[in-house]
């Protein structure tokens, strides 16, 4: 929503999948073609693709989404939704239509390379510097196996991402690679906790679970084979036994297939994209926001401690999810905060602790993705001046009227 005033264009209607290509992978879409929409389109008439999808409910858009850097459930093995964009048709502020990348010089929507790439004039400038009326995304293989396994350790993140996780992101052999630090009470209703108690009460013998937070983190793994998924498995399984051994920690490794009821019920939460009413209102009053960022994986940990300190400090039940990007180069740091929609004071605390979190996120070399208004003036404070200097310079040479979304970003 433009905050300087101005007026909002509802693209909901523009919800047309204009093509698939099945050969090259991709599909072109409007921008009113939702997650729910482009799931339906795969499963039906191109099965053996996939898309990558959020934990965002079924009816948010994937060109949105993917213009914000936005990240699904394989944004591990291949990054963030803006890098799985292959071609754009945008309506510039001057009202230009142009398209970008090789659909520019080919029907086909390859790509961006071996053009200069322009695709950067639009992704994450919110708005700010054009309209998106047709996007290609990059659609994956789907082989036919693909099966989920849960690490879970009532230790803190610190078991995983002391040394495992740099391990695991270079066995590369994940699809999906991500969870998070999840309260008991919070987590009822997503996952079947209560089920899952019994077992790991067990073996951990923690007799107070209910009050008590645990690191879960969801691996998919996906084969061609019986044979391939086993041995994938096995390299995995080696991996956190050694761990167990070597740093003395407690991480439990198991396949959703292994537990029958509890496993389908696990596999369902991890199908996207899906409602989870529960997530939405998690407190009375019903409201959830979130600081997400994309951090260096190797202080995500540190950020991570400091996060969960500053939501303690401010009453919260501590919430952050994990997720490594394109094979580890960078990491997911999401503190998700449930909150009263109603209650003033509440909001009012949520954001000052909301600000000293994006302070964390800068402080560890990482950047909040989606940037909201109240944090891009902070965020952009600590960038290169002469980056900054560019900025405007582009988006006054494609915004010469300053009519596209003002307020937004830096603007
Ligand atoms: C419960 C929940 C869970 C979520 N989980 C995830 C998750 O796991 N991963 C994830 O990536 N996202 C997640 N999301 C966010 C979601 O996927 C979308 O990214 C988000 O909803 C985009 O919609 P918006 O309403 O924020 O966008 P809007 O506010 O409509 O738009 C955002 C910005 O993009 C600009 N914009 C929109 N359309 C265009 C266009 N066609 N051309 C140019 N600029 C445009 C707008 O001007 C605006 O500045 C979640 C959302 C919810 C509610």
């Amino acid at each position: 929503i433009p905050t300087k005033g101005g007026i909002l264009i509802d693209l909901k209607r523009m919800d047309q999948i204009i093509e698939g290509d099945e050969s090259n992978m991709y599909a072109i879409i409007e921008p009113g073609v939702t997650f729910g929409l482009l799931k339906k389109l795969l499963d039906d008439e191109y099965p053996q693709l996939r898309y990558s999808y959020p934990m965002a409910p079924p009816f948010t858009s994937v060109v949105c989404n993917a213009l914000l850097s936005g990240l699904g459930n394989l944004s591990y093995r291949y990054g963030s939704m803006s890098d799985m964009v292959s071609g754009l048709e945008v309506v510039l502020p001057t009202g230009e239509i142009t398209k970008i990348g090789m659909c520019a010089v080919s029907p086909y929507w390859l790509g961006r390379h071996p053009l200069p790439d322009l695709m950067g004039l639009f992704i994450n400038w919110q708005g700010t510097t054009g309209i998106v009326t047709k996007m290609a995304v990059n659609l994956w293989p789907k082989p036919p196996i693909i099966k989920n396994a849960i690490i879970l350790t009532m230790g803190g993140p610190e078991d995983i991402y002391t040394s495992l996780i740099f391990k695991l992101v270079h066995l590369q052999v994940c699809d999906e690679l991500a969870g998070g630090l999840f309260h008991y009470s919070m987590s009822r209703g997503m996952l079947p906790v209560d089920d899952i108690k019994g077992m790991i009460t067990a073996i951990v013998k923690v007799d107070d679970m209910e009050n008590r937070s645990f690191f879960l983190t969801q691996l998919t793994v996906s084969a061609n084979s019986d044979k391939e998924f086993k041995q994938k498995f096995k390299l995995i399984n080696k991996l956190v036994n050694e761990t167990n051994k070597n740093e003395g920690r407690q991480l439990f490794l198991f396949k959703t297939e292994d537990l029958a009821d509890i496993g389908k019920k696990i596999d369902n939460f991890m199908e996207l994209p899906s409602q989870i009413p529960s997530l939405y209102d998690l407190r009375e009053g019903g409201g959830l926001t979130w600081v997400g960022s994309y951090v260096p994986l190797n202080r995500w940990l540190e950020g991570c401690q400091r996060g969960l300190k500053v939501m303690e400090k401010y009453g919260w039940v501590p919430g952050v999810l994990h997720r490594p990007m394109k094979t580890g180069h960078y990491s997911v740091m999401r503190f998700f905060i449930p909150l009263n929609k109603s209650d003033p004071e509440e909001l009012k605390k949520a954001r000052k602790m909301c600000e000293e979190i994006v302070d964390i996120v800068l402080d560890i070399g990482g950047f909040p993705y989606k940037v909201p208004s109240w944090a891009a003036k902070k965020a952009f404070e600590r960038a290169d001046p002469n980056f900054v200097g560019l900025m405007k310079k582009i988006k006054t040479l494609l915004d010469p009227n300053g009519i596209m979304n003002p307020g937004r970003l830096i603007f």
